[in-house]
């Protein structure tokens, strides 16, 4: 597990470099689905100290198991009737898509009395089978979560098609990135500066475009 870690932190940091960037600027999460509590918590005790999980109920135990020490990102689609769960599990959420849901975590964020970092999740390619707003309709939804009073919206995330060669979704990457940079400079202010972008098979590329957070699984686990 150590090898794999400080292959992939490596791997990150070499990406990083290449476009003149710091390392330390991109958050690896490792994330576990399908993958048991007691290799997860080998890995936090290589050092990896952010994890993210798709599904709620699934989580739980895992998180219970794992023990304390990392930070839990939630990476999946969430149900409204799971956002009282979720707000009480996981630190951070990357998957906010709809004003329903926002307003489901803001109401259980108002009774944990806290204040919760989220991430818009946009559909950049259009894929049916994806989850996330149109790139049209992120600016809509930013305006409405900075108007909830316990969501901090910190930047979008997105999941990029499966390719064989990563450079074919570089383009995808690039307006997750404009997208940003445009909501930045007019609704949502400096703190909206997170890209949750890249996985096992195209974080290079991603760091290259700009991601400050990598979901990364397969490279770290093994095959699911
Ligand atoms: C599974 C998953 C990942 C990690 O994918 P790998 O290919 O295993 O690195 C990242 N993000 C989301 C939303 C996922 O569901």
């Amino acid at each position: 597990m150590g090898e794999r870690y400080r292959a992939v932190v490596e791997r990150i940091a070499r990406a990083a470099e290449r476009v003149g960037r710091d390392p330390a600027s991109v958050k690896l999460i490792g994330v576990t689905k399908g993958v048991d509590a007691a290799r997860v918590r080998e890995a936090v005790d290589a050092g990896l100290g952010d994890l993210g999980e798709n599904r709620v109920q699934e989580a739980v135990l895992k998180i219970e198991a794992v023990g304390p020490g990392p930070l839990w990102h939630l990476i999946g689609h969430l149900q409204r009737n799971k956002a009282r769960l979720a707000v009480g599990r996981f630190q951070v959420i990357h998957s906010l898509d709809s004003l329903r849901i926002a307003e489901a975590v803001d109401r259980a964020a108002g009774e944990a009395v806290r204040r919760v970092p989220v991430l818009i999740e946009v559909n950049v390619a259009g894929e049916a089978t994806k989850y996330g707003l149109t790139p049209g309709a992120a600016a809509d939804l930013v305006g409405r979560v900075l108007a909830c009073r316990f969501l901090v919206p910190i930047g979008l995330m997105t999941v990029a098609p499966l390719a064989g060669d990563p450079e074919t979704v570089r383009p995808v990457f690039r307006e997750l990135r404009a997208l940003r940079d445009r909501l930045r400079a007019g609704v949502a202010g400096d703190a909206f500066c997170e890209l949750s972008m890249g996985m096992s098979g195209d974080f290079e590329v991603a760091i290259e475009e700009g991601a400050t957070m990598v979901r990364i699984g397969r490279a770290l686990f093994g095959d699911r």
